[in-house]
Formats: structure tokens, sequence, C-alpha cells
């Protein structure tokens, strides 16, 4: 065993929002052992709402006013799910998602924010970042001279039209609507009008007094009848708590938000704490503003921790009143506290910009560095097998009807299986194992299983069956198991889409998670594809980008950001089947997939295999976004030089120097697939290839081997 304890409680901490940036900070700088932390978030970047008017009005952008989840969960050494959370069973503590196995947790934290209650047809202010999203879509949606409704005159809704009239200056006409008498209700009359007069500055009409109800036909549409011309309506008014917290039996206030203790946790549910927008303290009646989820962050953080070692709660009580600082634009902002004191100038807006930079820098990747280094929080395990008992209650859910081809599955539980392949055809056999690239389970289990079956997709055949052999490291108590029933259901997700039966596994203990298939393909004798096949004149034409194994090598040092992550996962998931079935069609014959020796290394092989030589154009290469500029900075995967050796063999000397090269030696887990395809029908390939979704190119030129001369060039 490494020195770190086994993974004895674990804490999902559900929803990026600003308390739960601050718990991963705190975690991440001091670790409690045996405490694995698992971040799920919807929106990979989450905002930072003191922000968003500046993004809005386009003095800053909008990577500026987010806090990158990926790097921060790195940092963190916390594992990053990327998924909507729809539901929660509170009796078995799992998290509940519509496209992924459920998540088992110990100890559940709620920081997901407030639901938008915009009606039909109008556009919610929050999510704030699918809201950013949309604002292009209004800015081109909307002919000159057309009007936005922004309906709200609470602070968001008056900070809100604001930055709207400054960035639509000219182009589009700005009212505001409310239900109040006066917007900025609570506030004070002096900050009242300070508001009152920015907005006629900035060109903003009120229609202020009476509730609005909805919008239809170019028009918002009044309480008492009356309606308000508007193109646009924007909806920033009071908010309601997301509908699976209370759906989940969580004990939740008339609006929906999860009541609260002073400790933050639960009143109904012990193992459950809630904080920001979503939570409510009892007797702490408060507005939802982003100050008090920030200020609920280290208490958070504490209590988490003192709750994973069983130590006594503190309690905490917010301020009834926060100071609320709204920018005006033109460089100008107006604060005020309680009811009674208010200022207002250039001055408030360079406070609120050093507030806010403040803040922001303490979750930039560079404040980070020094994060985390205390206590390794994976368990390196011992030898062993995983008990049985887990590895069934991981599998029983897997066993598919019976099929006739397949006499003892998963189903017959036999020491071994037993297929009949169907006459006439032969079969096609590979295995693949990986380490655990990615902390999720499921989404390392599908990508695993979409790579091993890249192997028989290759070679032109179908996927049949599988067997699989899996390592999970140390855990206590239903850990194992729980890990190992994530691990497989992603799997069995990839395994079913290509039609591919699992007929068997094995488990052990072991030092890190690692997921492994041995594959059974279908194919006719003749209609292999093969690496000998190239011929001179063939193109050579890639299925994907290349650069995983740079953005995985990255992932571990905090460097990747959230949306290259993204890319990269949305790569590794794309099965080859399309790509193959289309190679097939266009009566390809040489293929392999490009996995560990890189571009370089299988296109190597190929040209071995079938004596020829090739050309490669470094400027067609397609890379994953990101890559290359991780490649010039250094970052490059742990097999990249063994690949870099056999690349300058074949090349009789050092390659150029150009920044592609790095990706020609890139491992790539779950890569496209490499074919030689003749020159007439390389462009009818690349037409389908495109049209199936694929970011395919040709990369290259076949030529004839001759003796004493490169095997490949690079141009
Ligand atoms: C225009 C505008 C301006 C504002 N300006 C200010 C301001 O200057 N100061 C201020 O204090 N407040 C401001 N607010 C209010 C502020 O936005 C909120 O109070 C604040 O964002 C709440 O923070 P939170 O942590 O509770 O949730 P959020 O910041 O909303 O974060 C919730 C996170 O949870 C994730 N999430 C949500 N649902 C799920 C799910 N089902 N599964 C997984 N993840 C999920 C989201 O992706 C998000 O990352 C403003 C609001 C608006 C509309």
């Amino acid at each position: 065993m490494r020195p770190g304890a086994p993974i004895a409680t674990d804490l999902v901490l559900l929803g990026g929002g600003h308390a739960h940036v601050e718990v991963l900070r705190r975690l991440g700088q001091r670790p409690v052992p045996g405490l694995r932390v698992t971040l799920v978030a919807r929106e990979p970047l989450t905002p930072y709402s003191g922000l968003l008017p500046a993004v809005i009005r386009g003095e800053i952008f909008p990577a500026q006013a987010h806090i990158d989840l990926a790097r921060l969960a790195a940092r963190s050494r916390a594992r990053l799910i990327m998924a909507e959370a729809e539901g929660l069973d509170l009796a078995s503590r799992r998290v509940l998602f519509a496209e992924r196995a459920p998540l088992p947790f110990d100890l559940l934290s709620i920081d997901v924010g407030a639901a938008p209650s915009a009606p039909e047809g109008a556009i919610a202010v929050k999510p704030i970042g699918r809201f950013l999203a949309r604002l292009g879509e209004i800015e081109s949606g909307l002919s000159r001279g057309g009007r936005i409704a922004v309906v709200g005159g609470g602070a968001g809704g008056v900070e809100l039209a604001l930055a709207l009239a400054r960035r639509f200056a000219g182009r589009f006409a700005l009212v505001l609507v409310s239900d109040r008498p006066e917007i900025l209700f609570d506030a004070p009359p002096g900050a009242r009008r300070i508001a009152r007069v920015a907005l006629a500055r900035a060109g903003v009409s009120l229609a202020i007094g009476v509730p609005a109800t909805g919008f239809s036909c170019g028009a918002v549409c009044l309480g008492n009848g009356e309606t308000v011309a508007a193109d646009a309506a924007i909806w920033a008014t009071a908010v309601v708590g997301p509908p699976f917290l209370g759906d989940a039996g969580l004990a939740c206030d008339e609006a929906g938000f999860v009541k609260v203790a002073p400790t933050l946790e639960s009143l109904s549910h012990a193992h459950v704490f809630a904080a920001g927008d979503c939570a409510a303290m009892e007797g702490f009646p408060r507005p939802r503003a982003g100050v008090f989820a920030v200020r609920a962050g280290p208490v958070l953080a504490e209590n988490l921790r003192a709750a994973a070692a069983g130590r006594k709660l503190r309690s905490w009580r917010p301020q009834r009143e926060a100071l609320a600082i709204l920018g005006l634009g033109e460089g100008r902002a107006l604060a005020w506290r309680g009811a009674h004191f208010c200022l207002s100038g250039r001055w408030v807006a360079r406070w609120k910009e050093r507030i806010d930079a403040r803040w922001m820098a303490m979750y930039a990747p560079g404040a980070m560095g020094a994060m985390a280094a205390e206590e390794p929080m994976r368990c390196t395990g011992c030898g062993g097998k995983v008990g049985a008992d887990a590895l069934v209650e991981a599998l029983v859910p897997l066993v598919e009807p019976a099929r006739p081809d397949i006499l003892a599955g998963l189903a017959a539980a036999e020491d071994a299986a037993v297929s009949a392949p169907p006459p006439g055809l032969v079969l096609v056999q590979s295995v693949d194992y990986l380490r655990a690239f990615l902390d999720d389970p499921f989404l390392f289990g599908e990508i695993t299983a979409v790579h091993a079956l890249s192997d028989l997709y290759a070679m032109g055949a179908e996927p049949w069956t599988a067997l699989a052999i899996a390592g999970v490291p140390y855990m206590r108590g239903e850990k194992m198991a729980e890990e190992l029933a994530a691990l497989m259901a992603g799997a069995a997700r990839a395994l079913a889409d290509a039609g591919c039966t699992l007929t068997g596994g094995h488990s052990a203990e072991a030092a890190e998670l690692a997921l492994g298939f041995s594959v059974t393909g279908l194919a006719e004798p003749g209609a292999l594809f093969s690496k000998s096949a190239l011929r001179a004149g063939d193109r050579l034409v890639l299925t994907k980008p290349l650069g995983i194994g740079i953005l995985l090598a990255a992932l571990p040092r905090g460097r990747l950001g959230a949306a290259d992550l993204g890319a990269a996962i949305a790569v590794m998931r794309q099965s080859n089947a399309i790509a193959a079935g289309l190679f097939r069609r266009h009566g390809i014959r040489a293929a392999t997939d490009v996995t560990g020796f890189g571009l370089a290394g299988h296109l190597i092989e190929m040209l071995r295999a079938s004596n020829v030589a090739a050309r490669l154009d470094l400027a067609a290469i397609p890379a994953l976004s990101g890559a290359l500029q991780l490649a010039e900075s250094g970052i490059e995967s742990s097999l990249a030089p063994a690949n870099r050796a056999v690349l300058e063999t074949a090349l009789g000397g050092p390659p150029l120097a150009h920044r592609a090269v790095a990706l020609l030696v890139d491992p790539e887990t779950s890569g496209g697939l490499l074919a030689g395809v003749g020159a007439e029908a390389s462009g009818d390939l690349l037409s389908d290839l495109a049209a199936a979704g694929l970011g395919a190119a040709a990369i290259g030129e076949v030529f004839p081997a001759s003796e004493g001369a490169p095997r490949l060039r690079l141009m």
C-alpha cells in the first residue's frame, strides 16, 4: 500500500456554484484522509454573477467571468462528473441522472442555484451561462429598432437592463417592467433615485406597478389586462427552487428552496447540506444574491469536513443585509446596504472591480498551484479479487436477453462463456486494457469499451462478444461494488450501441482503477481490412483529430480547460463504427486504428507491412483544440519519447521543426481510423465522413518504397 488512506467516505458536491468552488479550494488545500470528493456540474464553466453585467456590456470576455471547474477540480484532487443531476434517491443515497449510472454518496452538498421561472416564449436570465449563450441569438434575431423588455425591477433586473442598454445602444430600445410601484423596492430612496437617473440616461423606459403575467404575440402581458410591446422579453424576476430537490423528499419552503439549519444541514436529512440560492435558512430571510453563497463557502467546507470526521458542526448566522453593488455603466456603480445608506460614483465602480478581481483570482489556475500536495486521495490497494458478490452485482443488470449464438453468457454464470459463431464467418479477436485516465468511472468505462471495439472496426469486423477485466482500488464497505457498477454501466452503454454482448468478466483489487476487454468480432473472410493493403498512389485518410494524449497529460496537472476537455471526451466517446461502415462502402482494404503508438507509429507499421513509403502533409493533420498550444508549452504523454524514436528511424533523422510533429507521436486513446484510399475514391469518402459528422481529413499520400530511402517523409 502507498501511504494514502483507503476511500471511506464519498462527498458529492452537486452543482459548481459560488459556495462549492470555495469548498473545493479548501478541501484541495487541506484534504481529509479517506474522503473522496466528487463534483457534479452541469456546466463545466461556472459564471461569477458579479461580472455578468461587464460581460454583457462587452467590457470583458466571457472567459474572464467564469471559473473553469475542470481545472479547479483537478487541482483540488476532486473527481469531476460533467452531467446534469435529474433527481436524488435519498434512501439509498444516490444522485440520479438521465443518461448515466446513479452516483452514490455518503455526504451530499447541494449548490445548484435557483431554477428559472420565465413564461413560455420569454428568455430566463438563469442559468446565467445559458443566458449569455442566447444573447447572440437575441442580437441576430431582432431587426434594428426592435424593443427588448427586461421583466424584474430588483437589483438583477435593473443592472441587466442597464448593461443591455449599453450593449444595444442605438440598435434596440429597452423597457424595464416591474410589479412593484418602485424599482429597487428594498433599497434606500437615494439609491432608487440614482438608478432611475441612470436608466433614463441609458434610454431605458419604465413600465412599473403592475405584474407581468406572460409574453406572447410581441408583447409582455400585464396583470391588469394591458400589454407592453416588446420583440423579446428577458425574465429576471423572483426565482424558485429546482423542482427535483423537493421531489426527492428534501424539506423545502413554499418556493422550493431546501430548508437548512444554521449549520447548512438539511432540516430533513442529516447527511445532506445545501447553500447558495437553492437553500433557505429558517429565520434568516434574505435576497437571492451570490454574495450569500460566497459567504457560505468557508462554513460549508468546515462543516463538510466535520461531518466526514463525525465531529460537531458549526452554526452560522448570515448577515441580514449585505452590501449590494450595482454597475451603472459609464464607469460608475451604486452601492447600498439596508434601507438607509447608499453611495455612488466612479470610485464605487473601482471598488467593485477590486472585489470581483480578488474573488476570481482565488480560483485562477496560478493561484491554485500550491494546492493539494499533502495527501494522495487515491488508495493504491492490495492484490486480490474483488468480492464475487460485487462482480455479480455489477454484471447482473447487464445481462441481455437470450441469443441463440450465445450458449452460456452472463446469465448462465458458468466458469467460461460459450458461443457459436455463425457458419462461414471468421472470428476476429483483440484485447485492450487501460488505466483510468478520467475520474468519472462511467465515462471511463464507456470510452474504454469504445477504444477496445476500435480494433475490430479497424479490421472491418462487426463486434459480437466481449469479456471484461476490471481493476478497482481498495475502498471501504460497498464502495468497490458501486465503483465497479458505474464502470460496467458505462461500458455496457458502448457495447450495446455496438451490438456487442458482454459474456463474462473478472475483477481484482488494483493500485488504480483500470478496465480492459477481450473483444470478438465476426467478418466475412474476404472482407477484412489489412495493414498490408496500402498501394502506391493511395491517399491517407484519418477520421479523428489527434492530441488526446497531450490533453490527458495536461489534465492531472490542472492545465486542461473545461471546453477542451469536453471536446476531447466527445471525440473519445465517438465510435469508429460509422467510419468503418463507410470504408466498406467505398471498397477500402487498407486500414488500422490510431492508438498508443501515435499516428506515425501506426502508419509506419502499415508502410512496412505493405512495403511502400508515404509523405505526410503536416499542415493537414487535424488537431484537437488546445493540443498544439499545450504541446508547445512542453506537455506531452510519457509515451511520446518512445514514439518519437520510432518516427526518427523511419525518417532517417530528426523530424522537421514543425508544431504538428507533436501530434504524430501522440498516443491516442480511442483514436480514429487511418485508411489508404484510391485517389479517385478519396473525395467521395471524405464527403461521406463529413456528412456523418466526423472530423476526417486527407493527410498524405503513399508512394513506392525505394532501397535506402526513408520510409516516411514530412512536408
Ligand atoms: C443579471 C444578474 C446579475 C447579478 N449580479 C449579482 C451581483 O452583482 N452580486 C450578487 O451577489 N448576486 C448577483 N446576482 C445573483 C446571483 O447570480 C445568484 O445569487 C448566484 O449566482 C447564486 O449562486 P449559487 O452558488 O447559489 O448558484 P449558481 O451561481 O447559480 O451556480 C449553480 C451551479 O450549479 C450548476 N447546476 C445547476 N443545476 C444543476 C444540476 N441539476 N446538476 C448539476 N449541476 C447543476 C450550474 O451549472 C451552476 O454551475 C445576479 C443575478 C443576475 C440574474
